[in-house]
């Protein structure tokens, strides 16, 4: 028999834990391989390991991989990956935004022989803004990265054993794990779902780390920003090249021009913005080679804890 890992990034879900624990049991019921739920604490400060301890002591299923501190959405769904040992890995949200109901027809997928399957959200349920920007994201994405990602894909996902190592093993540390997940390949199936609302509590995600996650998905994934920068910067210079032409040749034919001041203030801020621009977007390449070469780990595990009992084997 097989076994399913179920994993999940945990960040102050206090008040989500039983009511996800129940959701996953009624879903892991309708499984017929042996389950595995795997919690990633990521530096929770409520009393999220204290009520995912009490569940591992009556489970010999549930696994906790605790993190030294938070270190963020990206990072904590890495650690799960690594520390899950099923034949193949479910990947999840443990806000209850992914329903649990949906995971017996990933695994029914799987034992169909896809080796990915994404979770693809039907419709989404996200406060104002961020609904907005979530969908501006996937539409920006589309147009500038060069990896044809399907739309409205995030995290939630199976993937078999080989696949789910193999992102897990991809040593950038900016991580789009949708991105790294197109990358190893394999014959990938879909499942449509709705989206839910959160179940308690505000996003632990800000908009500000939406953001850089965004940016990272974009930079990690084309050069596009580069070669769009250089295709305005030609643009610019052929157009002065031009007018410069033009000025001379009033010059040589003695026509007074006398050039206004607007003219060249208009020039002058213009050039100035697009370098500055321009140096931007080459400094979010920069830094992110430079985090790349400091080759630090992505986490930091403090405890693993299993059928109650703690262990520091982590991977
Ligand atoms: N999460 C995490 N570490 C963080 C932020 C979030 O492990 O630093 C978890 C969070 O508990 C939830 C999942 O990642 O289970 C998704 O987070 P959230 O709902 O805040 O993000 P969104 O749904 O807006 O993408
Ligand atoms: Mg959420």
């Amino acid at each position: 028999m097989a076994t399913i890992s179920i994993t999940l990034p945990i960040y102050n879900e206090a008040a989500t834990i039983s009511t996800l624990y129940e959701r996953l049991n009624g879903a892991a019921e309708q499984i017929s391989h042996e389950m595995e739920f795997v919690f990633v604490d990521d530096g929770s400060t409520d009393a999220t390991y204290t009520k995912l301890a009490e569940l591992s002591a009556n489970d010999p299923r549930i696994k906790i991989v605790r993190l030294s501190r938070n270190f963020g959405h990206q990072a904590a769904c890495t650690a799960g990956l690594r520390n899950s040992d099923g034949d193949a890995v479910v990947l999840m949200d443990g806000d209850l935004q992914d329903p649990p109901e949906v995971i017996p027809e990933l695994v029914e997928a799987w034992e169909r022989g896809y080796r990915v399957v994404l979770a693809r959200r039907k419709s989404r349920y996200e406060e104002g803004l961020r609904g907005w920007a979530m969908s501006a994201f996937y539409k920006a994405f589309e147009w500038l990265s060069d990896v044809p990602l399907p739309h409205e894909v995030g995290i939630f996902s199976l993937m078999d054993k080989t696949a789910a190592q193999e992102v897990a093993a991809l040593p950038e540390r900016h991580r789009y794990i949708p991105g790294l997940r197109w990358w190893v390949g394999f014959n990938v199936g879909e499942v449509w779902y709705d989206r839910e609302r959160r179940f308690a509590g505000a996003p632990k995600q800000t908009l500000r780390r939406l953001i850089r996650y965004a940016l990272d998905a974009i930079f990690g994934y084309s050069y596009k920003p580069l070669r769009l920068a250089m295709i305005l910067g030609l643009i610019v210079s052929t157009a002065s090249f031009a007018y410069g032409t033009i000025l001379l040749l009033l010059r040589i034919l003695g026509i007074n021009v006398v050039a206004g001041f607007t003219t060249q203030a208009v020039a002058i801020l213009f050039l100035g913005g697009l370098n500055l621009t321009f140096i931007g977007i080459l400094g979010e390449y920069i830094a992110r080679t430079y985090d790349e070469v400091k080759h630090r780990p992505l986490y930091v595990v403090s405890e693993i804890v299993k059928g109650g009992n703690r262990t520091v084997d982590a991977r």
